[in-house]
């Protein structure tokens, strides 16, 4: 912890990196274990190599359909006449060997007959049935896909901590295997704060607003594939709130609150979690979302979000998804993509906090573009939904004109 428990508020801020580092050096993962059936395996985290227990492919095979030869067989000039000895299908072998002048008609995925070391693809060919003649300029060893190319019998296909997304199922079941053992999955509670929160369905009185963080959250953990357990909204009441943190911090490896972490008089987090476990608070140079608490109760690792809709997300996508991605085995996002592109739009700004700004990304005949989207505010979550990335930008940054190149965090990758 950088603060200890009980340490009054720090005056100074702290930067995004360092907050991001002082966390994700306090975490291991966890170390339960489970074996899922691959049909049951996507986006689970290993937690032991996958090792092939056989080569796969299992038998040099043909790459193409066309004619398994022997090279030396073929003339250096000229076309050469072979006969046509038998048929190699994919799962139906020809089993005899080749002789000199013969040829095999095979298809794709058929083992190659012994003797035979090359395959002339059947386009170049002509072929009465009984006899094909081969054009010069084959090279030895051509169109044959080796055994073990893909994978070597007792390599790692794949290592530990590998989330397993579609390639990786087709891959663990191109080696016959069955079961893996992964990770087991993270449990994290969640809830929100707030006195003025009303829940959906009912009528909003005076002065309330729905409560939204806990269906944002709700959905970045689900994606994140944890087990979640759902304690709905706390009001502003110290034993309220530690019912709750005690409650969460015996069932789950991880709490996630959103609001009352900062100074307000009705802000009691920060000080809950000091007394019941220890706590780091922070107010962080990012924009939106200053504070945030980051501390354990018991077994329970806890992040204290600020209240905003927008720095919710932003503060989960900076801090909290990489924390939960090194619980759960599979460690932080190697390098965030950052890309470097135009902005279209000004942003007006004064330098001192990282700023998050929701950014539309798009292709244009000019190259990639990137836009403001919409309405700032760390209350606007259209903005979130509108846009598909941040543009970051850097503290010292003092404003962007129209056509400056910035830093963009696309939400999504493609895998
Ligand atoms: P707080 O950090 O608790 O002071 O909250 C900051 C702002 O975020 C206030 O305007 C709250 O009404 C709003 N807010 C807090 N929690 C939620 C929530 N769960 N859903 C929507 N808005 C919220
Ligand atoms: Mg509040």
């Amino acid at each position: 912890m950088t603060s200890t428990p009980n340490s009054p508020a720090p005056s100074t801020s702290l930067g995004v990196d360092e907050a991001r580092q002082a966390i994700l050096r306090r975490l291991t993962p966890i170390t339960g274990r489970e074996r899922v059936a691959v049909h049951n395996a996507l986006d689970r985290v290993l937690a032991t190599d996958v090792i092939a227990p056989c080569n796969v492919p299992a038998n040099d095979n043909s790459a193409m359909d066309g004619y398994a030869v022997r090279a030396m067989d073929l003339a250096a000039t000229g076309a050469t006449s072979l006969t046509i000895a038998g048929t190699a299908y994919a799962g139906q072998p020809w089993h005899g060997t080749l002789d000199a002048g013969a040829a095999i008609r095979i298809m794709t995925g058929a083992a190659i007959p012994a003797g035979a070391d090359s395959v002339v693809v059947q386009e170049v060919t002509t072929s009465d049935g009984a006899r094909v003649t081969i054009p010069e300029g084959q090279r030895a060893g051509q169109n044959i896909r080796r055994a073990g190319e893909d994978l070597a019998q007792g390599a790692s296909a794949l290592r530990a901590g590998k989330r397993c997304g579609p390639a990786e199922l087709g891959l663990i079941a191109s080696l016959g295997i069955a079961e893996v053992a992964v990770y087991r999955r993270l449990r994290v509670a969640f809830f929100s704060t707030g006195d003025e929160l009303a829940s959906i369905g009912q009528p909003l009185a005076a002065g309330q607003v729905y409560d939204s963080n806990r269906y944002t959250l709700k959905g970045a953990l689900t994606r994140l594939g944890c087990e979640l357990l759902d304690m709905g909204v706390v009001r502003d009441r110290p034993a309220d709130l530690e019912a709750a943190l005690r409650n969460a911090s015996e069932n789950a490896d991880v709490i996630v609150t959103s609001g009352g972490v900062s100074v307000g008089d009705a802000d009691f987090v920060r000080e809950l979690v000091s007394r019941l476990g220890e706590v780091a608070f922070w107010k962080l140079d990012i924009k939106p979302g200053r504070p945030m608490a980051f501390g354990r109760i018991g077994d329970a690792w806890l992040f204290g979000l600020p209240g905003n809709p927008v720095a919710v997300l932003v503060a989960y996508y900076q801090f909290v998804q990489d924390a939960l991605r090194t619980l759960a085995g599979v460690g932080p996002l190697a390098a965030p993509l950052i890309y470097r592109v135009t902005c279209t739009d000004a942003i007006a700004r004064k330098p001192g906090r990282r700023e998050f700004v929701r950014g539309r990304l798009e292709m244009t005949a000019d190259g990639m573009r990137v836009r403001v989207a919409g309405a700032q505010g760390a209350g606007i979550l259209r903005s979130m939904s509108e846009a598909n990335c941040f543009i970051v930008l850097a503290e010292s940054c003092a404003g962007v004109r129209a056509g400056d190149t910035v830093s963009v965090q696309p939400f999504d990758g493609l895998i």
